[in-house]
């Protein structure tokens, strides 16, 4: 591995908000110990796993969900993943105001989609019902991403993210 490399790479990583893989331990151990060899890409049942910023392998919800299979750390040679019974991640969906709810058409795909039932829609007087999202119920898989037809949603670290529609 070329360390010059790998330290080159490093900044872009340390401020970027998007989940790379569940159960990682330290970011800091993952950018230092992580060959990129794509195993995990590989073993991801949902395809969501590409090698990304610096080579580094990254989720993406924009195909598809998160369902938790422990496949990518499971196949990983590197020691980076924490054990399966601790959470996976800290990362929450926000639901932003491009949302259809804002422009009065009805749409559910969100909920729909999501297992945890963390997002719930709000009747409006006069209005199309509002989704109404529970960050404490929420997992992170990533569900709502891909069927927002206005790609209204992220996924990302609950410190990064828009208040809007968050349950009272
Ligand atoms: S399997 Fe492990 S070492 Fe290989 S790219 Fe994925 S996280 Fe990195
Ligand atoms: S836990 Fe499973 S579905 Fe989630 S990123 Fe890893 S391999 Fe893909
Ligand atoms: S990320 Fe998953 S659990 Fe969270 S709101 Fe979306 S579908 Fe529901």
């Amino acid at each position: 591995m070329d360390i010059s490399r790998r330290r080159f790479f490093k900044p872009s990583l340390r401020n970027n908000t998007e989940p790379h893989l569940p159960w990682l331990k330290q970011p800091e151990q993952f950018t230092r110990d992580c060959t990129r060899c794509g195993k995990c890409v590989e073993s991801c049942e949902t395809n969501i796993i590409a090698l990304g910023d610096g080579g580094f392998p990254t989720v993406h919800f924009e195909k598809d969900e998160c369902t938790f299979c422990y496949q990518c750390a499971d196949v990983c040679p590197e020691n980076l993943f924490l054990d399966r019974s601790l959470p996976p991640w800290n990362i929450k969906a926000s639901i932003a105001d491009s949302c259809l709810a804002n422009k009065n058409v009805e749409c559910r795909s969100c909920s729909e989609s999501c297992e945890p039932m963390a997002i719930q829609f709000k009747l409006q007087v006069g209005k199309v019902a509002e989704p109404r999202l529970s960050l404490e119920d929420c997992s992170g898989c990533g569900a709502c991403v891909s069927v927002c037809p206005t790609s209204s949603i992220k996924v990302s670290n609950v410190n990064q993210n828009e208040k809007s529609y968050v349950s009272e």
